[in-house]
């Protein structure tokens, strides 16, 4: 629908009262600003009317003019809201009339049918809006959150801006395509990135890079039809930085259009970002961007919730679904063309329960090519059953450290290390094991964030915090470790122990720097849960090499003699094997007339398309980095 027919029709069904002084788009929603107290109070079934009628999502909200004082605005909620509710924030959406509230108890702040967020309303005039406190405190969440807010006239305009772009004209002739890229990711595993373009619209979905390269770290924007200033909106499946790492590139190079994610992956991948231009710098590399192009880029997010279908362009519909693979983590499903082609992206996925997170959805209205990853798409890739490599892990624990010895995981630092938290955890509150683990530095902040979006892992973690008040990231065995200084105590003075260190594949980071120090100790273990990518410090450790080359702080390179134990344990990974893969598309409903395989070294790519095609009769491909596929 178009802009000026959609302010008709909204016009038409509101009352002379109304008195709306500005409209406003917040992307695809539509934002009523009333001058009216007594509408602004009672308008919500015109409203909810409203938006039977057209299909879109209007919110009612007070003008600036109607609103009191900040201060008093604050000083009110804070005596309304009762101390058990745990308050911790107020922030001011100051040009949206919104005021956001922070307590580690939303529902108590809330208050039994939303009673104080009547009262505030009546009050004050703003729009409340209750969020959850992360439980341990997240400078990044707060640093995220205040600048959202303090640019809070510049997000209306650049939100206005968007919904202006979604509700311009468009026509679907004889012409019209869908047509998609492959710009990094094909046949390999990194870098994801895929654009997909219409006559109408170009649309890129994840952007990352390949941090165990070094020879093609980047995805292809050099590509002709690739035009960084001209995109309409980026999609992020999750924040691995394989997805979301080159995202502030393209704001460097002024891409200033939306950012389409979920909460959770906003905030990790904002702290992921920030630390991978931390480490670049440590280590005297080239930097790509800097921390603010990051800036740039978290003003331009646009969160979305799971199953919330929105319009992203004139003719392209996004919907995030469950992908189980990591908190926050989507599959992108695209209705392209008002129902001409349906496309479901899976980015990563895991077809399987883990501790933390449900696994991925599979029930859709309509999907036409399914693009799916192929980690371990290869015949051989059977991931061993979960609760045998539990039982390994304690064994493999309880082995290192009666002979005095430390254990080390290299783990990315969202995913598998809130994985193996919650299962050494369980083993905690079980008996069977009692030590210290030790997060380092990112490890730590990133399940901070956990703390904050409960909301999105499975029901059994969730029924476990909020019915049994038991909280598996407040464990006291959980140890922070924030600074070089504090690393080499945990090596030199601490007795056995586990510590989970970034980066996953040994290519910097603090893993290297324990590394390096237990390396020559045999009593010691080093232990391997996920994916090393090839050419990376881990993929040569795991395959055997007993001495390897590590460049020192000073730029010196050195030989060091890896005497510790090595194991790997693949059971525990946030990718789907061969055979959730292959039942994820068994699954499917509908099931798709073409599928396309990405994110998967090339021999793997090859056998899953082969067997895909096999098994269900379907055309499938796995595509080339460059290469350009109609789709329809
Ligand atoms: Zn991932």
């Amino acid at each position: 629908m178009r802009k000026e027919e959609l302010f008709k029709e909204i016009e038409s069904r509101l009352p002379s009262n109304a008195e709306i002084g500005d409209y406003a788009f917040e992307g695809a929603n539509i934002v009523l600003y009333t001058e009216n107290k007594d509408f602004f109070l009672k308008g919500d079934d015109v409203i909810r009317k409203i938006v039977d009628a057209i299909k879109k999502r209007v919110k009612l909200r007070a003008d600036e003019s109607l609103l009191l004082d900040p201060e008093k605005t604050e000083e009110f909620i804070r005596n309304l809201i009762p101390k058990e509710a745990e308050l911790t924030n107020i922030w001011f959406d100051l040009k949206r009339s919104l005021v956001i509230i922070e307590a580690k108890k939303p529902g108590l702040a809330i208050g039994r049918g939303g009673e104080n967020i009547q009262r505030i309303k009546r009050a004050t005039f703003w729009t409340p809006k209750v969020r959850r406190s992360p439980a341990v405190k997240s400078d990044i969440i707060n640093a995220i959150r205040h600048m959202l807010y303090k640019n809070s006239d510049y997000r209306r305009k650049f939100m206005h801006k968007v919904g202006e772009r979604i509700y311009s004209d468009w026509t679907r002739d004889e012409r019209y395509y869908v047509r998609a890229s492959f710009l990094g990711a094909a046949r390999e595993v990194g870098r994801s990135a895929l654009l997909l373009q219409t006559p109408e619209s170009r649309v890129l979905i994840d952007c990352g890079i390949n941090v165990a390269s070094k020879e093609e770290p980047y995805p292809r924007l050099d590509v002709p039809e690739m035009d960084i200033k001209h995109l309409d909106a980026v999609i992020i499946t999750h924040s691995h930085l394989d997805h979301s790492g080159f995202v502030p590139f393209l704001f460097k190079y002024g891409y200033r259009g939306p950012v389409y994610l979920t909460e959770p992956t906003r905030d990790i991948m904002t702290l992921l970002l920030i630390d991978y231009v931390d480490i670049c710098q440590r280590e005297g590399k080239k930097l790509i961007y800097s921390v603010k192009d990051i800036e740039e880029m978290v003003k331009h997010t646009l969160p979305l919730e799971y199953e919330v279908v929105t319009d992203i362009t004139p003719d392209i519909r996004l919907t995030l679904h469950n992908a189980g693979h990591i908190l926050g983590s989507s599959m992108v499903h695209l209705n392209v063309g008002d129902g001409y082609h349906n496309i479901l992206y899976t980015g990563d996925l895991k077809y399987g329960d883990t501790k933390l997170l449900q696994r991925a959805e599979t029930e859709f209205h309509r999907v036409e090519t399914l693009i799916i990853e192929s980690t371990y798409g290869g015949k051989k890739d059977i991931q061993p059953n979960r609760e045998e490599c539990e039982r390994f892990l304690l064994q493999i624990i309880k082995e290192t450290t009666e002979r005095g010895g430390k254990v080390l995981i290299p783990v990315l630092g969202v995913g598998r290390s809130q994985e193996i938290i919650m299962i050494l955890d369980e083993m905690i509150r079980k008996g069977e094991l009692d030590l210290p683990i030790y997060l380092d530095g990112i490890v730590w902040d990133v399940t901070a964030i956990h703390t904050a979006y409960l909301d999105y892992m499975n029901e059994r973690t969730k029924s476990l915090v909020f019915e049994r008040g038991y909280n598996p990231f407040l464990s006291p065995h959980l140890r922070r470790v924030g600074s070089q200084k504090e690393r080499m105590k945990v090596i030199e003075e601490e007795g056995p122990c586990v510590i989970l260190a970034t980066s996953g594949m040994l290519v910097g980071g603090p893993s290297v720097e324990y590394l390096r120090h237990l390396a020559d100790n045999p009593k010691n273990s080093l232990i391997f849960v996920s994916y090393q990518g090839e050419g990376s410090l881990g993929r040569i450790i795991q395959r055997g090499a007993r001495e390897v080359p590590l460049e020192t702080f000073e730029g010196k390179s050195i030989l060091l003699k890896i005497n510790l134990e090595v194991y790997s344990i693949e059971g525990f990974s946030g990718h789907s094997d061969r055979r959730q893969l292959m039942k994820f598309v068994e699954d499917l409903t509908p099931r798709p007339r073409r599928v396309i395989i990405v994110h998967g070294e090339n021999s793997k790519c090859l056998d899953l398309a082969s067997s895909i095609h096999k098994a269900f009769r379907v055309e499938t491909s796995a595509p080339r980095n460059l290469d350009a596929l109609r789709l329809r």
